[in-house]
């Protein structure tokens, strides 16, 4: 997730109130449409001139992070992606399947370009529960190869499901994808590229989030951040242990419109407990 750069909501009261976090554009503008509750994953503008934005490489890399991004917490203790271990991960009687509440009325709003990732907007109605609040389906966006993770494997492609809840906090599904067999809701995705960087294009089209969901919902969670700047920390994780598959043409087109190798690398747990369901 899906920046000198802060966290920033942007309320806007309207009939058709829509929430949405936007990646910042490359402008270093903060990002905001008509009927759209933005909720930047990414930077602020205040003094873009004055310093670099944070990219996946080199001087601007995930590494200066922190440097470049003063006001963020992306030095901090409880950050993402991680590692997940298997057997390091507790068997917690406690946790329960997730409630997921994803229909196929509800229409993806828009596609966009941030130069950071591609990311779909959803209009209002999907949403997850957890520990009984209710918290909205923002966007998805992706990570070419994996950010998370598991027992030291990374995936070729992470799924990003962003949601938020009324006191704006963050829970993230993520779905891995092998590549094996072409994935159907990635070919409607797909359609919409390219998109060159900057740029927005309108869809409008229903689309049935469950359809990129794997049969099995065991899931690992744990406590961890945004993966991106201002990597604000207090995002509930969910990383499904079973990937969905997808074609290796169709991880392809999904690399070609996002910098190499958008992902972060691993962050220490720092004594953070990775929980799974029981089985
Ligand atoms: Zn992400």
């Amino acid at each position: 997730m899906s920046f000198s750069y802060e966290f920033e909501i942007i309320m806007k009261t309207k009939a058709t109130l829509i929430i949405a976090i936007v990646f910042t554009l490359l402008s270093c503008k903060n990002y905001t449409k008509n009927n759209i509750v933005a909720v930047s994953e990414h930077e602020k503008s205040n003094n873009s001139e004055e310093h670099p934005h944070w990219t996946y490489m080199g001087e601007t890399g995930p590494e200066h992070w922190a440097e470049i991004e003063k006001q963020s917490s992306c030095e901090g203790k409880r950050q993402s992606p991680v590692n997940i271990i298997d057997i390091d991960a507790t068997n917690d009687t406690s946790l329960n399947p997730i409630t997921i509440n994803y229909s196929n009325d509800v229409k993806i709003h828009d596609v966009t370009n941030n130069g950071h990732s591609i990311q779909y907007s959803f209009e209002k109605g999907d949403y997850i529960v957890v520990d009984g609040k209710k918290k909205e389906l923002v966007q998805i966006h992706f990570h070419e190869p994996s950010e998370h993770t598991l027992n030291g494997i990374r995936f070729p492609l992470e799924m990003h499901m962003v949601h938020v809840d009324s006191d704006n906090k963050i829970a993230v599904l993520s779905v891995m994808a092998t590549e094996g067999k072409n994935s159907e809701p990635f070919t409607f995705l797909e359609k919409y590229l390219p998109l060159k960087t900057g740029a927005t294009k309108p869809v409008n089209v229903k689309f049935d989030l469950n359809l990129n969901l794997p049969k099995n919902k065991s899931y690992y969670t744990y406590d961890g951040s945004l993966t991106t700047p201002p990597c604000t920390e207090g995002v509930s994780w969910f990383v499904f242990k079973t990937p969905i598959t997808i074609s290796v043409g169709q991880v392809k087109q999904l690399q070609k419109q996002m910098p190499l190798n958008n992902y972060r690398n691993e962050q220490p747990l720092n004594g953070r407990i990775i929980k799974q369901l029981a089985q």
